[in-house]
C-alpha cells in the first residue's frame, strides 16, 4: 500500500514531465531498438527532435466528392456509409477484406489486401472518410486499399503530411509516432521568441506552430505555422551562433595598431615597390582592416575574394602595419607548399624594412624550431609563417597582435587559437577565403564576423574557357592534352574518388571514375611517353608535397588528382583541367578547382566531363560555362541544390536547417538579423532576466553540436 501511494505522488511525475521534450525517443512506447536506429539515422534523438522533424510536403485531401463524381484513374476522397458487414477472406498468406460503401449518389466497392485488422474498425451503418485510387467502369466504382479516417474527427487529417524517410522506416509509422508525441509535448514548449518580435512579425505561438505543422486543418493554418517556424529556426541558429561568439570574446582585449605618420610612409613605400598597383577593392579592404585593428577590441574579419583576386597582399599589408608598431603576426596556410609560397612572397615584400620573418613547418629541424620559439617569446621575431597543423601547438609570444588564416573554408571557423600572449591580449584575426559565400549564408555561417569582399580581379588575366564533354569525347580530349603538353604546358585530371571501392557509392554508381584507376590507365595506355603523377588525400603529407613540388617544377606533366588540389599552389604553367564526373561536385567546388588553371599568361581550358548532362545537372554546368564570377555561381548553387549542407555547414558546427531555406528565406533572414542586432546591442552577453529564455532555447536547437566555451 505505501508503495502505491508514493508512486502516485505528483512530484517525480511532474519532474519527468518537465523533461518531456528532452526525453530520449527510446522511452516512447512504440520505439524498439530497430526503430531507434532508424530514428537516429534521421538525427532524431529526443522528443524535441521528433516534433521538430517537419513534413517535406503535404497532400490536400479536402476535395471530397460524391461517389458518382469520382474520376477514373485518379486519387479521390469521399465519405460513405458501410452498407453491410465487411467480409474477410484468407488465401494462404493473403487476406482480402471487402466492403460496399455508398453515399446516396452511388455505391463503390472497396477492397483491402493484408489489412485484416480493419475488420474491427469498419462498422456497418457508420460513416467514414475514404481516400484512394478510383477505378470506374460506367456506373461501377472500385477502390483498392483506401485510407480510412473516422467520421467524428475535426477534419485535420485532410491535409496529409509526408515526412522524409530513411530505408526501413515507413511513412505511416513515422507519422503516427510524431502525431502521438506532439499532443503531450505542446504544453512543454517554451516560447523562445520575445513578445515584441512576435507582435511585429505577426507570428503565432510556438505551441500552435508545432501542432499545426504536423496536423494543419487548412492551408491557411499550415502557412501560419510555417511562417513562425522558419522565423524561429533562423532566429535560434543565428542567435545561438552570435551568443557563442559574444561569450567567447567577453573581456578580450587586443593591441591597438595605430600607425604614426612616419610609419604610414614606410607602409606606402613598401606597397609602391610592388610590381603592380592595388585594385580599389584591395585598398578598401586594407582600410577596413586598419580601422578594426586600431581599436582595442579584437578584430574578427573575413576577407572573401575569388581565386586570384589578390588576398595575400592585403594580409601582408596588415602584417606590415603590426610589425611597424613592434607587434607580432602569424600567417597560417593549409599546406606546407602554400606556407612556403607565402613565406617567399612576404619575405620579398618586407625586404628593406628590417622586419624579421621565419617559416615554421613540420619538417623544420628541431634546433631551428627551438630558436624560432625562443625568438617569438622574446619578441625578436615579428612575423611567423606556417601551417595550421604546426601552429596548433602551444606557442608563446611576446606581443601577438594578429593571426591570418588563409583558405579558411577548409577549417572550423570557431577554432580557438592556442597562442599564448605574455600580456594576455587576444590577437586580431583575419580570415581569408576564396569561397564566395553568398551574404545570406555568411550571416549564418559567420554570425557576427565582419566581412570584406574583393570583387575585382586584377586586370590583364586571360579568362578560363569552360566546356562540357561526355565519355564519347575521350579521344578528342586526349588529343587536346597531348597538344598542350607538346607546347610545354601541364594538365590536371580531377576525379571524384580515390579508389573504386573506397566509397559506398561504388555499388550504386559504377560510372564513377577513380583517381587510382585513371592514373594507371593514362600512365600505361594513353600517355606512356609523358610523366603522369597521382595526388590524393590518402597519401602521406610528405608524399603529397613531393608530388606537388614535382608538378610545380614541371617534372610531372599530367597530374591525376582528387579535390585535394582545390586548395593548392600556383602553377602558372598549368593550362588545362579535365574534371571527371563533374556532376558529382558542387558548383562552387568546381569553380575553386578550375581556379588552379588560368594563373599564367596562357590560354586555359577547363572541361567538365559527365554523362549525366540533363535537367539540373545540365543547368549547373551551364552556369559554370557562362560565368566566371564566384559569387554568382555560389548563389546559383544555393538555388539549384537547396541549402541542405551547402559548403559543408555541418563541418562548421552549424545544425542542418529543418524548415528554413537560405535561398528562399533571404528576407526573413535579414529581418532576423536586425532583430538579433537589437537584442545583442542591449544585452551583449544575454545576462538580463528577459534574455533568460533564449540560452536554453539555443542549447536545445543546437543539441550536441553546441560549441561554447562555458560548456
Ligand atoms: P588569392 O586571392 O587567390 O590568394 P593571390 O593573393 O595569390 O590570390 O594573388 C594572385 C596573383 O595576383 C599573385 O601573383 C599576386 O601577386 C597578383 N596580384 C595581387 N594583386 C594584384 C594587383 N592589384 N594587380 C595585379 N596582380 C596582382
Ligand atoms: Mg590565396
Amino acid at each position: 500500500m505505501p508503495e502505491k501511494s508514493t508512486a502516485q505522488q505528483p512530484g517525480p511525475k511532474a519532474d519527468k514531465a518537465a523533461d518531456f521534450l528532452d526525453t530520449p525517443v527510446e522511452q516512447l512506447p512504440q520505439v524498439a531498438s530497430r526503430r531507434l536506429q532508424l530514428l537516429h539515422k534521421l538525427e532524431i534523438y529526443t522528443v524535441y527532435d521528433l516534433i521538430s522533424y517537419f513534413p517535406r510536403n503535404y497532400e490536400n485531401w479536402s476535395n471530397i466528392l460524391p461517389v458518382d463524381s469520382l474520376k477514373d484513374g485518379e486519387a479521390g476522397s469521399f465519405t460513405a456509409v458501410v452498407r453491410q458487414k465487411p467480409s474477410l477472406q484468407r488465401k494462404g498468406k493473403l487476406s482480402i477484406l471487402r466492403a460496399v460503401l455508398s453515399d446516396g449518389s452511388g455505391t463503390i466497392r472497396a477492397v483491402w489486401f493484408n489489412q485484416p485488422y480493419l475488420l474491427q474498425k469498419l462498422v456497418k451503418g457508420e460513416t467514414y472518410f475514404f481516400r484512394g485510387k478510383i477505378r470506374r467502369d460506367g456506373r461501377n466504382f472500385d477502390v483498392t486499399n483506401p485510407v480510412i479516417e473516422s467520421g467524428e474527427q475535426d477534419g485535420s487529417f485532410l491535409i496529409r503530411p509526408y515526412y522524409p524517410l530513411t530505408k526501413g522506416l515507413k511513412q505511416g509509422v513515422l507519422r503516427t509516432l510524431i502525431e502521438e508525441a506532439v499532443q503531450p509535448a505542446i504544453p512543454f514548449i517554451k516560447e523562445p521568441l520575445p513578445a515584441v518580435i512576435r507582435r511585429e512579425e505577426k507570428l503565432c505561438s510556438a505551441g500552435f506552430a508545432y501542432e499545426k505543422i504536423h496536423r494543419p486543418s487548412s492551408e491557411e493554418e499550415l502557412e501560419i505555422a510555417r511562417k513562425r517556424l522558419i522565423y524561429e529556426e533562423l532566429f535560434l541558429v543565428q542567435g545561438g551562433l552570435r551568443w557563442m561568439k559574444m561569450s567567447s570574446r567577453k573581456d578580450e582585449h587586443s593591441f591597438s595598431v595605430v600607425l604614426s605618420a612616419g610609419q604610414k610612409q614606410l607602409c606606402k613605400a613598401a606597397v609602391s615597390r610592388l610590381p603592380f598597383s592595388l585594385t580599389d577593392d584591395q585598398r578598401l579592404v586594407c582600410r577596413d582592416i586598419l580601422a578594426d585593428m586600431g581599436k582595442g577590441i579584437p578584430m574578427n574579419r573575413l576577407v572573401q575574394g575569388d581565386v586570384g583576386s589578390g588576398k595575400t597582399i592585403v594580409a601582408a599589408i596588415a602584417i606590415l602595419a603590426c610589425a611597424l608598431c613592434g607587434k607580432q603576426s602569424v600567417f597560417m596556410a593549409p599546406t606546407s607548399i602554400l606556407a612556403r609560397q607565402h613565406f617567399r612572397k612576404l619575405s620579398v615584400f618586407l625586404e628593406g624594412t628590417g622586419i624579421s620573418i621565419a617559416l615554421l613547418l613540420g619538417s623544420t629541424p628541431a634546433s631551428e624550431k627551438k630558436r624560432i620559439r625562443a625568438d617569438l617569446a622574446s619578441g625578436a621575431l615579428l612575423v611567423l609563417v606556417g601551417t595550421h597543423a604546426v601552429l596548433s601547438d602551444k606557442i608563446e609570444f611576446a606581443g601577438l597582435a594578429l593571426t591570418v588564416t588563409d583558405e579558411q573554408h577548409r577549417f572550423g571557423v570557431r577554432q580557438r587559437s592556442s597562442f599564448l600572449d605574455k600580456e594576455n591580449m587576444a590577437p586580431h584575426t583575419l580570415v581569408m577565403s576564396a569561397t564566395p559565400i553568398p551574404r545570406t549564408l555568411a550571416l549564418i555561417l559567420y554570425g557576427d564576423l565582419d566581412i570584406s569582399v574583393i570583387r575585382q580581379i586584377p586586370s590583364g588575366r586571360i579568362p578560363i574557357e569552360t566546356y562540357t564533354a561526355a565519355s564519347s569525347d575521350e579521344d578528342r580530349l586526349y588529343g587536346i592534352v597531348r597538344r598542350q603538353v607538346e607546347q610545354g604546358r601541364q594538365a590536371y585530371y580531377v576525379c571524384p574518388v580515390i579508389e573504386a571501392q573506397d566509397e559506398e557509392e561504388a555499388e550504386e554508381d559504377s560510372g564513377l571514375m577513380s583517381a587510382v584507376e585513371l592514373y594507371s590507365h593514362l600512365a600505361q595506355n594513353v600517355f606512356p611517353e609523358y610523366h603522369v603523377g597521382l595526388l590524393h588525400g590518402g597519401l602521406k603529407p610528405s608524399q603529397k608535397e613531393d608530388v606537388m613540388e614535382r608538378f610545380v617544377s614541371g617534372e610531372i606533366q599530367i597530374l591525376v588528382s582528387t579535390t585535394v588540389v582545390e586548395v593548392g599552389v600556383d602553377n602558372p604553367n598549368a593550362s588545362l583541367m579535365i574534371i571527371e564526373n563533374a556532376d558529382r561536385f558542387g558548383l562552387s567546388q568546381l569553380h575553386q578547382l578550375r581556379g588552379r588553371i588560368g594563373r599564367g599568361p596562357y590560354r586555359s581550358v577547363c572541361v567538365l566531363k559527365s554523362d549525366k548532362m540533363e535537367g539540373i545537372a545540365q543547368k549547373r554546368m551551364q552556369t559554370l560555362c557562362s560565368t566566371a564570377n564566384g559569387f554568382e555561381i555560389a548563389e546559383k548553387d544555393l538555388e539549384l541544390r537547396g541549402p541542405g549542407d551547402f559548403f559543408g555547414t555541418r563541418q562548421h558546427g552549424i545544425p542542418a536547417l529543418r524548415i528554413a531555406n537560405l535561398y528562399r528565406d533571404t528576407d526573413v533572414l535579414s529581418r532576423v538579423s536586425k532583430a538579433l542586432d537589437r537584442i545583442f546591442e542591449e544585452d551583449p552577453f544575454l545576462e538580463s532576466p528577459s534574455s533568460g529564455v533564449l540560452i536554453p532555447a539555443f542549447l536545445q536547437r543546437f543539441g550536441s553540436e553546441i560549441n561554447h566555451p562555458s560548456l
